[in-house]
């Protein structure tokens, strides 16, 4: 399964109570006040990494407390502090946190940000009020509750290939089949409720994420159908690779559908380059027919697989991982041009 939206509950560790002592020491007559103060909370720290790519661990868990602080004691001595919580999450442009329902900014890479909780700060205790007149105050605060907040954290699908396609192009199928991914196969429409993702391995410990995307169907982006709540995952894609099956009744007309669903969706989508995929080879053999192709100028090239027999696969594998690898480069290039790299903390 992937998680993509972990909400959280985050609470600083409360300050500890400022203390009442008055010292007696032999010899003094009069002791003066020496209660310590509390100390502080810890807080709750989550820091951005830019090498996590999921939010799973945080679907184990809800709820993150900080460690309270311990009290001020006698002869001014102060709690101990709280022990802060710290909590690696998605950094760069991926990873997003904020109160819920309405993020509030991106995490950022490197250092902490707040984008936990703080922790409560520690009460004074009666030395603290001690003045020229007032020689043996009484008075002392309690520590302060940490601060309480539920966060949102949003990760976007990192995926290098986006598997774009009409409900039973294959896309599960074809995951499967390249990767270590289980995603649910079955004959009728929206099989693949969630998005999945697989690593493909090749030759020479070269791999690429490989992402399944839900079907998308006519008018998916007017919300019909579950293609668009989806489709934001892919924004993020090297590359698309737009499965036809080759036993489609009108091939050209499925993958012009396809294309201006994305279109449709957003025009920074349809800017992702993008490969036809045309599956099912096995459904056409050799000779029956002319081979199946479509007619698609602004793709990079065009494969034909079977999911079922392996045909083709290595050479549409090779092929996206070179493509990959370009779409990598051209962005390393952009590198300057990536906010998230400042290495600055981020805070609420
Ligand atoms: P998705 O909706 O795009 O994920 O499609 P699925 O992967 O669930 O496949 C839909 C149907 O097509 C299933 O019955 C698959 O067994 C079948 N299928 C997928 N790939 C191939 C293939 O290469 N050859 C054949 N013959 N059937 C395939
Ligand atoms: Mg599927």
């Amino acid at each position: 399964m992937f998680v993509d939206v972990a909400r959280i509950h985050v609470t600083g560790g409360a300050g500890g109570a400022g203390a009442v002592a008055i010292r007696r020491e032999k010899g003094v007559p009069r002791g003066g006040p020496a209660g310590g103060r509390g100390g502080n909370g810890g807080g709750v720290i989550l820091v951005a990494d830019r090498r996590l790519d999921t939010l799973l661990d945080y679907s184990y868990r809800e709820h993150y407390k900080a460690g309270r602080a311990g009290h001020g004691e006698g002869k001014k001595r102060d709690g101990a502090s709280g022990e802060d919580l710290r909590r690696p999450g998605p950094g760069g442009p991926l990873g997003r946190a904020g109160e819920s329902g309405e993020p509030s900014g991106l995490l950022r890479v490197a250092g902490p940000y707040r984008g936990g909780a703080r922790g409560g700060r520690g009460g004074r205790g009666n030395a603290s009020f001690a003045s020229p007149t007032r020689q043996t105050p009484r008075e002392w605060e309690p520590g302060e509750w940490g601060e309480e907040r539920h966060i949102e954290l949003e990760l976007k699908l990192i995926a290098d290939v986006g598997l774009v396609g009409e409900p039973n192009a294959g896309k599960s199928t074809l995951l499967a089949r390249v990767t270590a991914a289980k995603p649910r196969i079955a004959e009728y429409p929206f099989s693949t409720l969630t998005p999945n993702l697989g690593v493909v391995g090749l030759s020479g410990h070269r791999s690429f994420v490989m992402a399944d995307i839900p079907g998308i169907i006519e008018g998916a982006h007017e919300g019909r159908g579950l293609g668009t709540q989806f489709l934001r995952h892919i924004e993020r894609t090297r590359t698309l690779a737009l499965l036809v099956p080759v036993d489609d009744e009108d091939p050209q007309a499925t993958y012009d559908l396809l294309r201006e669903e994305l279109r449709a969706h957003d025009a920074a989508l349809a800017g992702i380059s993008h490969c036809v995929l045309l599956t099912k080879a096995d459904l056409n053999p050799a000779g029956a027919r002319p081979p199946v192709s479509v007619d698609a100028p602004g793709s990079w090239g065009q494969f034909t697989i079977s999911a079922v027999t392996g045909a083709g696969l290595d050479g549409a594998l090779e092929g996206l991982w070179a493509r990959v690898q370009r779409e990598k480069e051209a962005a390393e290039g952009d590198a300057e041009a990536d906010p998230f790299g400042s290495g600055e903390a981020w805070h609420p």
